[in-house]
């Protein structure tokens, strides 16, 4: 049987979420596995947003200073009507921004952001990294929990942390909801050297162009020197009850509505693959025993406010605060601080996947809807996102 230290923490999944939980977990002295289903480490080759609450939680895992110089800073948040090619209204990300959330906006590629907690953890003595190993089954055992592999391999750990994403069997095993609900949304992405965008005027920004059940994100990467493009749309097929959904064929279809240079600018998606979006309801019974779940394994969300990433990290934090260092004479109690750590997570994340939903419904509306939309938000003041400061204010965590 692998895994021999008493003491191990073993992670399923080597995702954003699990190599910073253990990382946060090695930087309190703590032992841990990460048991990677996929056969090396990676993540998919374009961009993600980071909000203002996240960057104090980089800065603890000590990954700032190798992920920035990769980073780009946009100066706005900017909403565009993609039917009348008209800005609909922008959050200012310049200094009252900063002034408020005193942390900034990024945006990054997935490899430079994954990349960097990656590098990082194979420097500490106190993580050990598998690949090919997908965890297929635990068995809680009091105060241990017994891992068996895909491939047939046994870890014995004092806990199991469950990172493994959307799809998770963690979550299967210990929420039993089924799986996740297909919603009918289709994501197309691209990235291109930024001398092949025909339109510059917004290459600063983060560009959001929205019309009827579509929507098409901008935002440039690796030192602004590519653009990342991400074209959703909501199927009206898939609403149809129709099998075959979301093709390139009804990606040009509901883009027809926009303005030339929006039909022109999916150009720069390729139609290859396409990611078609899952959601599930919030769920506040992550934990059994010894074992929990972390990032989208515990509270996957859609896209639309761009913090699903950010919710995996600050799940790590708060919870390698409360797994603390290890101590000689006193076991740690996983239930425990688990239950804590799911207490402490559930309200936050599960507002996250709401108000992600809600703000998907905003952002596609038409007709009347959309005409009040854009009145109400054209009165808003750039310098004013204060709506979100539930958010981007971020977390306290202990030392
Ligand atoms: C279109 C789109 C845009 C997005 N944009 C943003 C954004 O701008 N900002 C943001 O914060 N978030 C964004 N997100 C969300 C973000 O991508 C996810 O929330 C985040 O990647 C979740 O990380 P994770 O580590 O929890 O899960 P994952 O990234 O899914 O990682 C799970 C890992 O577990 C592995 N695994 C799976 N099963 C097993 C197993 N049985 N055993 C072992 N390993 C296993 C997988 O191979 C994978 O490496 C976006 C999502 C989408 C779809």
């Amino acid at each position: 049987m692998a895994g021999k230290d008493k003491h191990e923490i073993l992670i399923a999944g080597g995702g954003i979420g699990g190599l910073s939980a253990a990382l946060a977990l090695a930087l309190k002295g703590r032992r841990v596995r990460v048991l990677e289903k996929a056969g090396e480490f990676g993540e998919i080759g374009y961009g993600i947003q980071m909000g203002p609450n996240v960057y104090p939680m980089l800065e603890r895992l000590g990954v700032v200073d190798a992920m920035m110089p990769q980073a780009v800073f946009p100066d706005a948040l900017i909403l565009m009507d993609a039917i009348s090619g008209k800005e609909i209204t922008r959050i200012s990300t310049g200094a009252a921004f900063r002034a408020r959330y005193k942390y900034p906006y990024f945006v990054i590629h997935r490899r430079d952001l994954h990349g960097s907690i990656l590098e990082a953890c194979r420097q500490r003595k106190e993580i050990a990294l598998e690949t090919s190993k997908g965890v297929a089954a635990f068995e809680n055992r009091g105060e241990r929990v017994a891992v068996t592999c895909e491939d047939g391999s046994q870890y014995d750990a004092s806990a199991l942390i469950g990172a493994d994403g959307l799809w998770s069997p963690l979550r299967a095993a210990i929420v039993g909801d089924g799986p996740p609900r297909l919603i009918g949304h289709v994501v197309y992405r691209g990235v291109v050297p930024v001398d092949q965008i025909i339109d510059q005027s917004h290459l600063d920004s983060m560009v959001i162009w929205i019309g009827r059940n579509m929507h098409l994100v901008q935002y440039r990467l690796r030192g602004g020197t590519v653009m990342n493009n991400v074209a959703t749309i909501v199927s009206d097929r898939f609403r149809r009850g129709e099998k075959e959904f979301g093709g390139p064929d009804e990606l040009d279809g509901i883009f027809s509505q926009a303005t030339p240079r929006v039909r022109e600018m999916l150009r720069y998606v390729s139609r290859d693959r396409n990611w078609v979006l899952h959601d599930r309801e919030p769920v506040s019974n992550w934990t059994q025993g010894n074992v929990t779940l972390l990032g989208d394994a515990a509270h996957p969300t859609v896209q639309y406010l761009a913090q699903g990433a950010c919710m995996a990290i600050e799940d790590a934090l708060v919870l390698a605060a409360k797994v603390g260092p290890e101590t000689k004479d006193l076991a740690t109690d996983f239930n425990r601080i688990f239950l804590a750590y799911q207490e402490e997570r559930f309200f936050r994340t599960a507002r996250v996947q709401l108000s992600a939903r809600f703000f998907g419904e905003y952002i596609h509306v038409s007709g009347g809807a959309r005409e009040l939309r854009n009145h109400l938000a054209a009165q808003r003041d750039p310098d004013n996102c204060w709506e979100a400061d539930w958010l981007y204010r971020g977390i306290e965590i202990g030392p």
